[in-house]
């Protein structure tokens, strides 16, 4: 139990990790091309940030979330995503009052008491990105743009982006009277969670995972049948950035996204190539939300991307992803005199930027020479008694075995 992590929790490997890197400074580097600065917020938070901003009607926040009074008897909550945490540091630190729109990137673990057999981690990691302070569509079309390029930039096809329109509160009204007539006669049939929906925000029913709501919402009212002028505007304007961007969509008027805060733009990026649940990166518009936890009435949009998703994703597709940098140069010694010669030159190459390494087990020499080959040194370095007083050393190819003699002033030019 001790040595076990927690259920839900995955411990990444050294010999694993350049792949977290590789995409993780890939994501920092398109997000920088394209403007978004990145933002840290803590991995906890007040608990009614998620109850007012995820919306307490959401799985999230009625069956998933960590929450624990800490020592001073506060409400706290392990954040369970990422774009409240980054609207409500947005708010405290008086962000709007700087020139718009505000362009964030972050890269966070998120935590949710996810079901055991649904395959999901309780730790997991998400890429996201926020724009704040614009209602026009080039914001949105230049989210979805982002992660349409940085997908593709990942080795990923097999996908397709789907948009909706999840309209506005005004619009939304019509919408949810038409949705509870259609689902009055079927109330009884729904799960207990759907019922409470009914009553607080019936479009997440369509969005239920139980099998009966999703057979008793066939044929439900859409949204999109119902946008107001301002809303179906918005959405045109939306189709018309993509298009002139050359960035191909599905209209799915199925998306409603699992958040309550989404207002007009709701999009997913989904793939056939891992199983049902396909959506690797979702998002979309969120005008109230920033006002909903306390902001004034500024709006946003952004979209979240599951790392370890990717990363499957990336397996899946045969991505490539370049291995890390092999040592250079292994220096082998041999006698007293010969490791503490050798320890300054380990200093002196390291510090002239070559990945250089040497045995500090201190093995004998046969010992240090396969402890050279199991690291995949390309050169190794011998240094003995001999060595030091010529001031010259036999540098070999481990590939090849071939050898030559080279001077130690000469060395890191040699190398390098
Ligand atoms: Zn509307
Ligand atoms: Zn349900």
């Amino acid at each position: 139990m001790l040595t076990n992590a927690p259920k839900g929790t995955k411990d990444t490997l050294p010999a694993n990790i350049y792949k977290w890197h590789y995409v993780e400074s890939k994501f920092a580097e398109i997000c920088k091309k394209f403007g978004f600065n990145e933002i840290r917020t803590p991995i906890f938070e007040h608990t009614e940030l998620f109850t007012r901003g995820v919306g307490d009607t959401t799985d999230i926040v009625q069956k998933e979330m960590y929450t624990f009074k800490d020592l001073g008897d506060r409400s706290i909550t392990l954040k369970p995503e990422g774009t409240s945490p980054s609207a409500r540091a947005f708010i405290e630190h008086k962000q709007y009052a700087e020139i718009q729109p505000t362009k964030y990137y972050y890269v966070t673990p998120c935590f949710r008491y996810e079901k055991p057999q649904s395959g999901r981690l309780r730790q997991f990691h998400q890429f996201g990105i926020e724009i704040f302070g614009t209602g026009n569509m080039m914001a949105d079309s230049e989210v979805i743009c982002l992660a349409n390029d940085f997908l593709q930039e990942m080795g990923i096809d097999n996908i397709e982006l789907r948009i909706n329109s999840v309209g506005c509160p005004t619009c939304r009204k019509k919408h949810r009277e038409a949705l509870k007539q259609f689902l009055e006669p079927k109330y009884d049939a729904l799960c207990d969670t759907c019922k409470v929906r009914y009553d607080k925000n019936p479009m997440r029913i369509l969005d239920c995972k139980s099998p009966v709501c999703q057979e008793l919402v066939q044929g439900a009212p859409l949204m999109i049948d119902y946008l107001c002028d301002d809303c179906k505007e918005s959405f045109e304007q939306l189709k018309q950035n993509l298009d002139s961007m050359g960035i191909s969509y599905v209209i799915d008027p199925k998306i409603v996204r699992g958040l309550d805060y989404y207002t007009k733009t709701a999009f997913e990026f989904v793939t056939s190539s891992i199983g049902a649940q396909g959506t690797v990166c979702g998002g979309g518009r969120y005008d109230h939300l920033i006002e909903e936890i306390g902001g004034p009435p500024i709006p946003g949009v952004g979209f979240g991307l599951g790392i370890e998703r990717l990363l499957m994703l990336m397996e899946a597709n045969n991505s490539e992803i370049p291995t890390p940098e092999p040592i250079k140069a292994f220096i082998v010694f041999i006698g007293e005199e010969a490791k503490f010669f050798s320890q300054k030159l380990l200093r002196d190459l390291r510090k002239a930027g070559i990945k250089a390494e040497m045995d500090i087990h201190a093995r004998n020499v046969k010992g240090q020479f396969k402890y050279a080959d199991r690291l995949g040194a390309e050169y190794t370095i011998v240094i003995g008694e001999n060595e030091i007083s010529e001031g010259s050393v036999s540098m070999k190819e481990m590939a090849t075995s071939t050898q030559k003699k080279v001077k130690i002033d000469d060395l890191i030019l040699e190398l390098k």
